[in-house]
């Protein structure tokens, strides 16, 4: 099931979200959770990064930016020899914009919709993208890491290293909370078909 569909399946809007217009509290991520029988800290993380990407929720990734980093510290400890602050952004956003856009970025040349229109007004099939999307290969993650800390190929290579971890991270934090939320979505089935 697509994560949009698992999100709306449960009612949730993201870290904090108005209940009614009218009324003064917002429910937090927790509370939202709660509600529908689910459990944030399962994983804070897994959860983030759902928000990120099935609800483009601009609050999670700022949280979500924070532990990333987090996690970034814990594994530059074993980093031989010296590197900027900025490498931690790089890393953080690099690998974020790789689990949450797993399918890969929207094409810049088409938006999205892999037609594209040539000089003589003809729709045709970009030639930049796959089905809209860029997909992730070696080339596409150095582009998105020299973006914020625009080092060479070779010295991106170190750093490739902490990066494919922090993506297995995260992915494994995703994991916990779709299976969750299938779990739960399987089990009101089955208390649903008892009742019948
Ligand atoms: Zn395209």
């Amino acid at each position: 099931m697509r994560v949009e569909t698992l999100l709306n399946k449960f009612s949730i809007k993201g870290i904090n979200y108005n209940p009614n217009s009218g009324g003064k509290g917002l429910l937090s991520a927790e509370e939202q959770l709660a509600l529908v029988g689910l459990c944030w800290h399962k994983s804070p993380v897994g959860w983030l990064v759902l928000f990120v990407e099935g609800l483009r929720d601009t609050k999670a990734l700022k949280q979500l930016h924070i532990e990333t980093r987090k996690e970034a510290l814990g594994l530059m400890k074993s980093w031989r020899g010296v590197y900027p602050e900025k490498a931690l952004t790089a890393l953080c956003a690099t690998a974020i914009a790789e689990v949450t856009q797993q399918s890969g970025q929207i094409c810049p040349e088409c938006n999205g919709s892999a037609i594209v229109v040539d000089k003589h007004r003809n729709r045709c099939k970009c030639q930049c993208c796959k089905s809209g999307r860029i997909t992730w290969t070696q080339e596409t993650r150095f582009a998105y890491f020299t973006q914020v800390l625009p080092v060479t190929y070779s010295r991106f290579k170190h750093y490739k290293e902490v990066l494919n971890q922090l993506v297995a991270w995260l992915i494994e934090n995703r994991a916990v909370v779709v299976m969750v939320m299938e779990e739960q979505v399987e089990s009101e089935r089955g208390n649903s078909s008892e009742v019948i």
